[in-house]
């Protein structure tokens, strides 16, 4: 009896969803629904984090926020020329991830404050710079015995 209620209601699940999707139900759809719910981690924040940022759990403010904190530690860490490669290439990486997540959240169609607009903005500038002091950093310690600067 129990059983099989549970090998009804499994294949109707299936069918719920497809005629949920046919009947309008498309804003009940769960994964969009689940993330929508998750709020900022940060405490005392109580903005909710977008499904484009679901899995740092973070709203846009505190996604650009730790963006530039990052990106202040790692330029102090490169400014000095000697960080090892291994750590430069996380850095690359970490710069070329968070600027295509930026990117996303930018463009996700979420409603963005025009305050909010030129945090993103200024949050892609600092992520450009970085690279540009990582790349200088890196032709200095190539070149810089022989003098070759460009
Ligand atoms: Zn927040």
């Amino acid at each position: 009896m129990c059983e099989e209620a549970m090998q009804v209601s499994q294949p109707s699940a299936d069918t719920c969803w497809i005629f949920g999707v046919r009947n309008g139900y498309l804003s009940c759809w769960p994964q969009i629904a689940r993330s929508m719910a998750i709020s900022c981690k940060v405490t005392g924040c109580k903005n909710d984090s977008p499904p484009a940022l679901a899995e740092q759990q973070v709203c846009v403010l505190h996604f650009t926020l730790s963006i530039e904190g990052s990106c202040a530690e790692m330029r102090r860490e490169t400014a000095l020329g000697n960080a090892p490669h291994e750590r430069q290439r996380d850095i690359m990486r970490f710069i070329t991830e968070s600027g295509e997540r930026l990117a996303r959240v930018a463009t996700s169609g979420l409603h963005l404050t025009d305050d909010l607009k030129a945090r993103i903005l200024s949050t892609f500038l600092t992520l450009m710079n970085l690279r540009e002091n990582l790349d200088r950093a890196n032709m200095r310690s190539s070149f810089g015995r022989t003098g070759q600067t460009r």
